[in-house]
């Protein structure tokens, strides 16, 4: 078995919703359930041995995909922009949910790469704990030193949507992530700060222009947590050639998203979509790249994925596909985790 670090989940938004049933988040995880992708024993079976858990704030309404038309395209609206004084309510919340599940030893809350592989080799699955747009955070970023000493090491400053850091893509296909503007004033400060501080900064959901906004300002390697590549599936989602590139100059990664509308080359959202199609994203990026830029994001407990996975029991999958596909054990320790430890590392000034 090949242990997985993954840079994406979605974990803490299900096991807040449970909590908001008035079910037990701390039991569901580290006991078991049958709700969505991940939790401890599902983790362990299928070698997820960590990964970056998203504080994520949801939209008011469900969020849907819209249909697509005839040809089988769509365009799914923005959501509207968040308040703050609720965003950080939620925030907080699900952040006492990881920090409930550190105490209660259903999973170590890491700080540090050393956390990470200590975690490792105790077999207590490695939580990092990530914001995916910083709507709980105001422009005095008096926040983001809370959640920072709270344990926070990574954000993406916007989610498919507006915030007063910047813009996001919105869920489309085909489109270019060219979609509108990039960071605003406090976005360009946001990054500063996460330089500073070590905080891992995720380009996943952001616009093309602040890709490159946050190219130009940001001292670490660049990071997509979860995104493939728009060469193959062109999703507003996905990343260009050129950005690709960037990445690869900038020793940053991509982390394969398993979501099927951003692996299928007619992007439906459809559970039936075979794990060749990840392969495909994986050897694109891999040529474009090369093996040290590549990683996994699997977005489990966030996005429709593959039936042949299921959920992280069926990880290892994902593992033996690319095996048979010619990736020898030194490719796959690097994209299973190895590439993830090191750019860690480096935003966190280790
Ligand atoms: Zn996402």
């Amino acid at each position: 078995m090949e242990l997985v670090f993954d840079g994406h989940n979605d974990v803490l938004l299900r096991l807040w919703r449970s909590r908001a049933a008035g079910l037990d988040p701390i039991r569901e995880f580290i006991g078991g359930c049958r709700e969505g992708h991940i939790d401890a024993p599902r983790a362990k079976a299928g070698g997820l041995a960590g990964g970056l858990c998203a504080i994520y704030i949801p939209s008011l309404r469900d969020f849907t995909l819209k249909e697509p038309d005839a040809n089988g395209h769509y365009v799914t609206p923005l959501e509207a922009p968040l308040e703050r004084p609720i965003s950080l309510d939620i925030g907080l919340q699900m952040a006492a949910i990881a920090l409930q599940l550190d105490q209660a030893g259903g999973w170590r809350l890491c700080r540090s790469t050393a956390d990470i592989r200590s975690a490792l080799d105790d077999g207590v699955f490695a939580a990092v704990l990530h914001m995916e747009g910083c709507e709980p955070i105001d422009a005095d970023l008096a926040a983001l030193d809370v959640f920072h000493a709270a344990g926070l090491r990574s954000l993406g400053p916007v989610w498919s949507r507006h915030n007063i850091f910047g813009h996001g893509v919105p869920f489309a296909f085909p489109m270019s992530p060219d979609t509108g503007p990039g960071l605003t004033e406090a976005g360009f400060e946001l990054v500063r700060a996460c330089n500073r501080l070590g905080i891992l900064i995720d380009l996943a959901h952001i616009t093309e222009k602040g890709f490159w906004d946050v190219a130009d300002t940001s001292d670490q390697p660049l990071i997509a947590s979860h995104s493939n590549a728009h060469a193959l599936t062109p999703v507003a989602r996905n990343l260009t050639d050129r950005q690709l590139d960037a990445i690869r100059e900038r020793k940053g990664l991509v982390g394969l998203n398993y979501a099927v509308t951003m692996l299928r080359e007619d992007s439906r959202d459809d559970s039936h979509t075979p794990l060749s199609d990840m392969v495909r994203h994986v050897d694109y990026l891999v040529d474009r790249m090369g093996i040290d830029c590549v990683a996994l994001g699997s977005d489990f407990d966030g996005a429709t994925i593959p039936a042949a996975i299921g959920d992280a029991a069926g990880n290892q999958k994902l593992v033996a596909a690319l095996r048979s596909a010619g990736y020898a054990d030194d490719d796959l320790k690097k994209i299973c985790r190895e590439n993830w430890l090191r750019v860690l590392g480096q935003a966190w000034h280790e």
